[in-house]
């Protein structure tokens, strides 16, 4: 199956609409269209080919987008990088990725400089190929990029998004919030992440604009919000807290979806969106899903609290399990892969549906509730415990900053939980013990409290548990909190 190379035919189809604002300056789709053949020149002029792999390690500016899209009309893959990861890091995902060249913007020249086994190349030195045309069409199964996941429960892996995982991505999200002639989407979650990379799929299939903000500013993100010129945004929960607490007034009645995802939304965060009439449309979705599958719109926010909500139109999911158990899906927009995976590709794909590793259940009416990673569940005494319960109760509490919860051996009940908690003001582990014992059955409450600086975190911003486990074998003298 084909489709017309997407940005040629929106140029062709709305040149007029404007495609990308950001700070003062605004393209349209022609004009788009335009430096983005400029671009795929210069590049082809340096050698990049049709199939070759190129990383890209830039910022949200507009030659970042310009630079994605030439290596869609020159057919060559890329390979977004995460910018905060180190140089080895970087390093070792283009090795494994087989990349031929390191793009990079002004910003990035030092961490690129760091590099040295694949030649780099600034993205805004152009040397033009005149002889450059670009393709007509794009095949649906052909790998348009590879994004690594972030790393949260092991190595990084290469996930390969196809032009079809894309295109499903785009148009599953379009039957469920619908598209309105005047949209425009704030991106200021990172383009390098599939929550930001699907913003601009979803831009040149629906012809719609998008708001690009280099950085998350609190201030310029709720005054754009306010003045009507946005309609939709994506958020992490952290970005959304601030946002709530840092609002007077309200956003302008134009703004129609806030689209959170990434990660657990706690239950004071949606009351205060409620109270702020904020629409919260919560999701589900991971880098082998080319972002969001399961989405609960703001109807039941509240009646369905906790839930992630229902698949996306095209999509399937299902529990491995009588109750509880691994959620699995399958759809359109789910990756074909991991590249150079063999062992991954076995256990992830069983008769056609992808294994996510987290564990979920789905209620009567067919709501999906995430309840955590597979792979950190805590079992003691045949009962099981989720972390990111009993996280997110610690977290209720006025003085925890944020908490990370494990579990570690047991004589008794073979595993019981460990809390490693983050406080403004000095807190025994005495009076958290019994703030957890008001909101916690007996067998979750845990059996350790540690109070540490920080909590060990990846490039993306997530809580690394493994960590904590090291951590904890790593340091002898543990206090179990009597019971
Ligand atoms: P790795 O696969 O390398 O361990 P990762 O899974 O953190 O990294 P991403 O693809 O960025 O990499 O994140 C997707 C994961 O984020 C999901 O599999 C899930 O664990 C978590 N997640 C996403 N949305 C939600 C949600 N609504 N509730 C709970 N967890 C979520
Ligand atoms: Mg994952």
């Amino acid at each position: 199956m084909n489709i017309p190379n997407w940005l040629k035919q929106r140029a062709f189809l709305t040149p007029e609409r404007t495609a990308l604002v950001f700070e003062q300056t605004s393209w349209t789709f022609a004009e788009l269209y335009n430096e983005t053949l400029k671009t795929a020149s210069a590049l082809r002029g340096s050698g990049i080919q049709k199939g070759g792999f190129c990383g890209i390690l830039a910022g949200n500016r507009p030659e970042t987008i310009f630079t994605i899209y030439a290596l869609q009309q020159i057919g060559a893959v890329a390979i977004l990088l995460n910018s905060r990861l180190t140089a080895d890091e970087i390093e070792w995902q283009l090795h494994d990725a087989g990349a031929s060249h390191l793009l990079f913007d002004a910003h990035h020249e030092q961490k690129a400089a760091a590099i040295s086994s694949v030649p780099s190349l600034s993205i805004v030195e152009n040397t033009v190929d005149r002889l450059f045309n670009p393709r007509d069409i794009y095949s649906l199964d052909e790998t348009c990029s590879i994004m690594y996941t972030s790393g949260t429960t092991g190595r990084p892996k290469g996930v390969i998004q196809t032009y079809g995982n894309h295109y499903a991505s785009a148009t599953g999200s379009a039957f469920n919030l619908g598209i309105h002639s005047d949209d425009s989407w704030l991106c200021a979650v990172p383009l390098f992440h599939i929550s930001g990379y699907s913003i601009l799929m979803k831009s040149v299939i629906y012809g719609m604009e998008i708001h690009l903000f280099e950085k998350f500013d609190v201030a310029g993100v709720n005054k754009a919000l306010k003045s009507g010129d946005v309609t939709i945004m994506s958020v992490v929960t952290a970005m959304l807290s601030v946002m709530v607490n840092e609002l007077t007034g309200k956003y302008s009645p134009r703004f129609r979806c806030m689209l959170l995802g990434g990660g657990p939304a706690p239950a004071p965060l949606l009351e205060e969106c409620r109270k702020n009439d904020i629409p919260v449309f919560q999701t589900y979705g991971m880098t082998e899903t080319s972002s969001q599958i399961v989405t609960l719109s703001p109807e039941y926010a509240l009646t369905k609290l906790g839930s992630a909500g229902k698949p996306l139109f095209p999509c399937t999911i299902k529990i491995d399990g009588e109750n509880e158990g691994e959620i699995l899906v399958s759809g359109p927009n789910v990756t074909p892969g991991y590249l150079h995976r063999p062992e991954a590709n076995e256990q992830a794909f069983q008769n056609g549906w992808f294994h996510t590793g987290d564990i979920g259940r789905i209620d009567e009416a067919g709501f999906l509730y995430v309840l955590d990673r597979r792979s950190d569940l805590i079992i003691s005494g045949g009962e099981n415990i989720y972390p990111a319960e009993i996280e997110s109760v610690l977290t209720e509490h006025e003085a925890v900053k944020e908490a990370g919860v494990i579990g570690v051996p047991d004589k008794k009940w073979g595993s019981v939980p460990a809390a490693f908690y983050v406080t403004e003001r000095p807190l025994s582990s005495d009076e958290l013990a019994a703030f957890c014992r008001g909101k916690l059955a007996r067998y979750k409450v845990p059996a350790y409290f540690i109070q540490v600086e920080e909590l060990p975190r990846n490039a993306s911003n997530k809580l690394l548990r493994r960590e904590l486990g090291a951590k904890w074998r790593d340091d002898h003298a543990h206090k179990k909190i009597d019971d």
